[in-house]
């Protein structure tokens, strides 16, 4: 099954809003294992509505429209797709007295232009609206399915997960669809495909293999689809298996968590606590590792040392180290990371130092330099990092490499 997507709002041409749903919706549509073949956002016209649906019927079996649905004169998309397919619009009484409950509910006053909502496309399957006042309408012309909702993102997905998918799933009529998504930590990408040549070379003709790239990691999608649906698990299965063969040696997870999830696991696991010491960054880590629940079972907590003086006092970093190797330094950190891990008995500590720009103090490292700590139960590991200017990419890939070093030091040691 071919699909495409409409989504109709002069907000969307002018820059007003951005085009979420069209996200949201290819996402569902793939997962599904229906093929999307093409997205248009097109002015609120009678025009462009009969255009794009015409566009739409010639390339595809589904069309997915939000948008313009509202109670105004300037929603005409109910009105032009009744046009299109030759229906006449009547009285649903049910949708009236939802609508009428609505502004009941909210005590709002119920006027004709909220009456007009209730005045739906005869020949068309309504699909009800819980959360909203514009029903979704659901049209077969030609064998082919034209779905119209609102363009409210809430109330869009609320119908495409409660009436939509659950209709097109009985139409059926596509190949089952699976994807299983790895992390791979510390390998670049073109290092990555070097590594998976055979792998590649060996893939079934109904399996692909996508490489997702994000700084300090690379993650790799396997995606299958096939007729026999238990075939099609067997054998992503088994492909898993290989994958996970060529990157024994490296920090390799199945799954699509990212770094802080990962760490969160081990730590979790091992009954193993966390605490952080942060110059350059400012608290950079502290917030990453908190932003997600559950951040209180191993994170202790840290310190934002960005003075020399509280370096000293709080963390017991030496002065003679600081006058000795300046505070942009690997023995900084270090003892930054020893400090904090003293001071809050965690197991773990992580430590940051740099010259985030643009300009530098009095320290012998060029800007952009940044010398990240990690402590472990019995080691401690310094990086020198040159992140170049901005200062912005300076911090943001500090915390990057900070979570990777130390994500690499756990699937190391457990
Ligand atoms: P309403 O009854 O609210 O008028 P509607 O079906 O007419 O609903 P629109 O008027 O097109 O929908 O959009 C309503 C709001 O939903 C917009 O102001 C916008 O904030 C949001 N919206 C519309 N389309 C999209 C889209 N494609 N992606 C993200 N948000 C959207
Ligand atoms: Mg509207």
């Amino acid at each position: 099954m071919k699909a495409s997507i409409i989504t109709i709002g002069d907000e969307i041409l002018i820059g007003q809003v951005l085009d979420t749903n069209t996200q949201w919706m290819a996402n569902k549509l793939h997962d599904l294992g229906v093929e999307l073949v093409e997205t248009l956002s097109i002015s609120d016209t009678k025009e462009a509505i009969v255009s794009g649906v015409a566009r739409g019927m010639q390339t595809s079996d589904l069309i997915l429209i939000t948008g313009g649905l509202g109670p105004t004169k300037d929603d005409v998309t109910k009105y032009t797709l009744t046009e299109i397919f030759k229906d006449e619009l009547v009285l649903n009484t049910t949708v009236l007295a939802h609508v009428k409950g609505m502004f009941e509910k909210r005590g709002r006053r119920f006027s004709d232009l909220n009456k007009a909502q209730a005045m739906l496309p005869k020949k068309a399957t309504i699909l009800h609206n819980p959360v909203g006042t514009a029903a979704g309408m659901w049209f077969e012309q030609d064998e082919k399915i034209i779905v119209s909702l609102p363009g409210v993102p809430f109330e869009m997905k609320t119908l495409v997960e409660t009436e939509v998918l659950p209709k097109l799933t009985r139409v059926g009529g596509f190949q089952a669809q699976y994807y299983q998504t790895y992390v791979l930590y510390g390998v670049g990408e073109s290092f990555a495909a070097e590594m998976l040549e055979t792998f590649e070379n060996e893939l079934p003709n109904f399996v692909t293999l996508a490489y997702l790239p994000s700084p300090g990691r690379l993650r790799l999608r396997l995606t299958g689809k096939h007729a026999d649906e238990k075939y099609l698990k067997e054998q992503l299965t088994y492909l898993g298996s290989k994958l996970e063969a060529v990157f024994k040696e490296y920090s390799f997870v199945k799954g699509d968590i990212d770094v802080i999830d990962l760490v969160k696991k081990h730590f979790q696991k091992n009954k193993l606590t966390l605490a952080v010491a942060e110059s350059c960054t400012g608290g950079k880590l502290a917030q990453e590792i908190t932003k997600k629940s559950g951040a209180s079972s191993f994170f202790v907590g840290g310190v934002v040392a960005y003075n020399a003086s509280l370096k000293e006092n709080l963390l017991q970093v030496s002065p003679k180290t600081i006058a000795a190797h300046t505070v942009v330094s690997a023995q900084v950190a270090k003892e930054m990371a020893i400090g904090i891990q003293q001071l809050t008995g965690a197991n773990y500590a992580i430590a940051t130092t740099g010259n985030a720009g643009p300009t530098k103090d009095k320290t012998s490292e060029d800007v952009g330099v940044v010398f990240i700590a990690i402590a472990t139960e019995n080691q401690i590991k310094v990086e020198k990092f040159n992140f170049g200017q901005p200062r912005e990419k300076v911090l943001e890939q500090t915390k990057n490499k900070a979570f990777e070093m130390l994500s690499k030091e756990i699937l190391k040691n457990h």
